[in-house]
């Protein structure tokens, strides 16, 4: 590994920027955080009631937030930025942040198929508001939507996010497709005994719908820490469970993206599954992170963080950014120990971490 002064990647005018961890794992993704505050309380994520929400100065502001994108950009070819949280809608004028990071253009010497082009700019949300939003984060420049709906029941529905807006969320999706996001993608955590009897509903409403369903397993991030392993439904039994319905055939070779992807074998579209627990896919892992308070990080299961919000507020240059980032990166870790009596599950949950 990498000692705290060393470089581990390259930059000058002339070299192509990027930022490669002592695993030889490239940097191109930024998973940004934008507020730890949900209108939800889904049972995996969060406890009902009792949330603790970080004081709102502690909270990096938009014009923070785009600076360490932009360093990210510059400086280590990043060529992808996800805003998450929390539920990042929730943030007030989101569009004006979206705007910021539109603008951001991948240097035409990065290794990226982006290069020179603007950075691949999405959203991660519960898709609660999204009807009455959707279009002006549209306009603002999002470039791709993922939302989040784990079951089509009602009862259901209320029993896991704690709320009764499984028609706002349906609404939301049809708002997305029809302001031009394509294509929609829709998360699904599945748990055992809570609804793993609907992967084959919402693989057919994913099918009847245009959108690409992806299947989550259930991480040991819940706040209240009642994972266990039981309550996992692995990739092998949701795609047979798909496949003795809908006949499936794999999708080769899925690169950095966390979904291995199946498409269905009468055309009608795809389907994908997040792996995380039965099959880590840390090896190809090219994801950072920034919470929304500004703590750095370089896995959702990483033990450390690192401060930016420190260095945004005591006067640091992109130079000194820069740095941090980098020995950030260099301790990366080989990857999580999830099922292994080396895990150790992070300080924060999900939604404090941003998903
Ligand atoms: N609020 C937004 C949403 O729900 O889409 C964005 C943040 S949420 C933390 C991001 C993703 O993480 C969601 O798709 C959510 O379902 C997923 N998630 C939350 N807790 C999880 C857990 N314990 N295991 C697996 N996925 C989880
Ligand atoms: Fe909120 Fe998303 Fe967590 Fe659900 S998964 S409680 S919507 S942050």
């Amino acid at each position: 590994m990498l000692g705290h002064g060393q470089t581990n990647a390259v930059r000058s005018t002339n070299a192509r920027p990027h930022l490669v961890d002592s695993f030889g794992r490239s940097v191109r993704d930024l998973r940004i955080s934008v507020t730890d505050r949900c209108n939800f309380r889904c049972t995996y994520c969060m406890p009902e009631e009792g949330m603790t929400w970080l004081p709102r100065a502690d909270v990096l502001t938009y014009e923070e937030i785009a600076r360490v994108a932009r360093v990210c950009v510059e400086r280590f070819g990043v060529d992808g930025v996800r805003l998450t949280g929390g539920e990042p809608t929730v943030r007030a004028h989101l569009s004006v942040l979206i705007e910021k990071l539109a603008g951001l253009v991948v240097p035409a010497t990065a290794d990226s198929p982006r290069a020179g082009q603007p950075i691949d700019l999405a959203l991660t949300t519960n898709g609660a508001t999204l009807a009455l939003i959707a279009d002006d984060l549209k306009r603002a420049g999002l470039q791709r939507i993922n939302i989040s709906l784990d079951t089509l029941d009602r009862e259901k529905f209320r029993h896991i996010t704690k709320r009764d807006e499984l028609d706002s969320v349906l609404e939301g999706i049809a708002a997305a497709r029809s302001v031009g996001f394509a294509p929609v993608k829709v998360n699904a955590v599945v748990q055992r005994g809570v609804n793993d009897d609907e992967i084959i509903t919402l693989a057919a409403y994913g099918r009847d719908h245009d959108v690409e369903v992806r299947f989550i397993e259930f991480m040991p991030l819940d706040a209240q820490g009642h994972w266990l392993t039981d309550a996992v439904v692995g990739q092998d039994e949701i795609v047979s469970t798909i496949h003795a319905v809908f006949p499936l055939e794999q999708v080769p070779s899925r690169g950095a993206a966390p979904a291995d992807r199946w498409r269905y074998l009468d055309g009608r579209g795809s389907v994908g599954v997040i792996p995380t627990v039965t099959k880590p896919f840390c090896g190809d892992c090219d994801r950072v992170r920034l919470t929304a308070d500004g703590q750095f990080r370089t896995c959702l299961f990483a033990t450390d963080e690192f401060d930016v919000r420190a260095l945004l507020r005591g006067g640091a240059s992109d130079d000194d950014l820069e740095s941090l980032l980098r020995r950030a990166v260099g301790e990366k870790w080989a990857g999580h120990a999830i099922g292994q009596v080396t895990f150790v599950r992070p300080r924060r949950s999900m939604s404090q971490i941003g998903g």
